[in-house]
């Protein structure tokens, strides 16, 4: 079975869509959009690859795009609210288990996309439901910049 496909089903973006998603939000606002040569060099690839990757994310409604101008649209901000979550929560218990923060972050970085909402809230319970990330960055209300 493909890894890849599998968790696409599962989680509805792959990997360097995530990445790709997590990038506009970033460096983007609604006013401000990415331009996508900006997206390929941020994310270490060459234009036409975050050419497919953005025209795969607009096909599922997450981004939209116009003369190679990139934002994200309100599902994609839902989605990206979503895996950020994720990310700060078991962020988190990777650091409260010892791990180093930029470890934590980066192993972290490979799951968080494809976690089931209950498993998430269980977890944030489990680690007492702290207010901030490792980074000091708000879990529940992650508006705002939305690094990871
Ligand atoms: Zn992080």
């Amino acid at each position: 079975m493909n890894d890849e496909k599998s968790i696409e089903r599962k989680s509805g973006v792959t990997r360097k869509e995530r990445d790709c998603l997590i990038t506009v939000r970033q460096n983007s606002s609604r006013q401000f959009p990415i331009r996508l040569c900006e997206i390929a060099r941020l994310m270490g690839v060459k234009p036409p690859s975050s050419l497919e990757i953005v025209g795969r994310l607009e096909g599922k409604g997450l981004v939209k795009s116009r003369n190679g101008m990139v934002k994200l649209t309100a599902q994609g901000q839902r989605e990206c609210d979503r895996i950020i979550l994720n990310h700060r929560v078991f962020e988190s218990l990777f650091v409260q288990s010892g791990i180093p923060v930029e470890d934590a972050c980066r192993e972290t970085g490979s799951f968080d996309y494809f976690l089931d909402r209950g498993t998430v809230e269980a977890v944030l319970q489990k680690i007492g439901n702290p207010e901030v990330c490792p980074h000091g960055r708000p879990i529940k209300s992650s508006s705002g910049k939305g690094a990871t």
